[in-house]
């Protein structure tokens, strides 16, 4: 068995305990005080010496370079847990249903073997736990406070929980699975304002109906990327909101449309982030009205390297008992922001199949996980980092 992986398995008692603890405490978005106590204090248990930078926290384990970066969230959902487990949420409405405890576990694991395993590293790791994913917030503020400088990062990891019925590959806990090349989509909410002119209905002229105008935009911008993207630049569209007007006689001065777009390209969201704009005011503008166009959140589509997928694949051949390549998915990860700036690799860690009764899966507050798979995602952590920079070095 694999060194990592047999000691990850000795380590199991303590995992399970820490993921429960971190169970218990959920906290939300960048108001993380108990977890990062939590986190900071184990870290500083086994020999580190984390600092705070962007809302979480930081440190690095060897010496010199190259530096790959292993990433873990630690953020909750504002929902309800309805698992009847002994050690669920104690606090009302939060609960860790995406698996960021299991996440955070992993990550202190790792950190806690890489530490005793210092000598043997031929670079430096670096941790990232991060806040705000859920907020798709949280590694955008790390990255402008510096996490990927001092020391520079030259490549990034990170693992997300699968449970429950995702589609049809093996979420047992032992398994791993991840895309070559696109793995998870961007994601844009924007609001689209159109400023037109009240007027009596029987005196339409008089107005510029934002209503209709609005109605006009919308049409437009799901024909848009049929007509201007690739062929293989995969858009989705998602209208999801249109308010304005008062009564049937009157001209409505005003329309919002509330929707979002997905990727899978950097490029393809550059265009779209560009064009949805465009194609708003330039159609307002034709019926002599404005469009104010108000970008509300984004991330970027998360992207797997393919030669280090490829790399990181055979390496994790040695921890996992299967390791399984998948078709990218329409859902988005905050981590997605590292791939702008360093090549990443990207995979998700099974932590419980149907077939085993694991029939929920992430944002249901029923979703339990098979804590069986902590000690894979840890040793996949230690294993895969250790031998990237073996690899790497000079
Ligand atoms: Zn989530
Ligand atoms: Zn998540």
């Amino acid at each position: 068995m694999n060194q990592y992986l047999e000691e990850a398995m000795a380590m199991k008692d303590e995992l399970i305990a820490n993921r429960r603890h971190i169970h218990r405490r959920p906290e939300l978005g960048f108001d993380l005080p108990e977890t990062i106590e939590f986190v900071a204090t184990q870290l500083e248990s086994y020999g580190y010496n984390p600092v705070k930078i962007g809302g979480g926290l930081t440190c690095t384990v060897g010496s010199g370079s190259p530096v790959i970066m292993l990433r873990a969230d630690m953020d909750a959902l504002p929902q309800q847990e309805d698992t009847g487990l002994p050690f669920s949420s104690e606090k009302d409405g939060v609960c860790h249903s995406c698996g960021h405890d299991a996440h955070t576990t992993m990550l202190l694991g790792a950190a806690k073997l890489l530490k005793t395993h210092e000598c043997e590293l031929k670079g430096t790791v670096k941790f990232m736990f991060q806040p705000a994913e859920e907020l798709l917030a949280g590694s955008r503020r790390m990255i402008e406070e510096g996490i990927l400088e001092n020391p520079h990062v030259d490549a990034a990891m990170g693992f997300h929980v699968n449970v429950g019925p995702l589609g049809p590959f093996d979420y047992h806990a032992g398994t791993m699975n991840h895309a070559v090349g696109r793995m998870m989509a961007s994601a844009d909410e924007i609001n689209i304002k159109v400023k037109g002119r009240s007027a009596h209905g029987a005196s339409a002229y008089l107005g510029i109906n934002a209503v209709a105008i609005a109605s006009n935009i919308v049409t437009a911008l799901q024909q848009m990327p049929i007509m201007e993207t690739k062929y293989n630049d995969d858009v989705i569209m998602c209208i999801g909101k249109i308010e304005g007007g008062a009564r049937a006689n009157i001209i409505p001065d005003e329309a919002t449309i509330t929707m979002s777009f997905r990727t899978f390209t950097s490029e393809a969201r550059e265009y779209m982030r560009k064009r949805v704009p465009e194609l708003a005011s330039g159609i307002a503008s034709a019926w002599r009205a404005e469009a104010e166009t108000e970008f509300v959140v984004g991330v970027a589509p998360v992207y797997n390297n393919e030669e280090m997928a490829a790399e990181m694949h055979e390496y994790a051949l040695d921890v996992m008992d299967k390791v399984q390549i998948v078709p990218a998915v329409a859902g988005s990860e905050d981590f997605a922001n590292v791939c702008e700036y360093v090549p990443t690799f990207w995979a998700n860690i099974g932590f419980g199949d149907p077939s085993d009764g694991y029939e929920y899966s992430m944002h249901n507050p029923k979703m339990r996980i098979d804590e069986n798979g902590l000690p894979y995602g840890v040793a996949a952590h230690c294993h895969l980092a250790t031998e990237w920079l073996r690899n790497h070095s000079e």
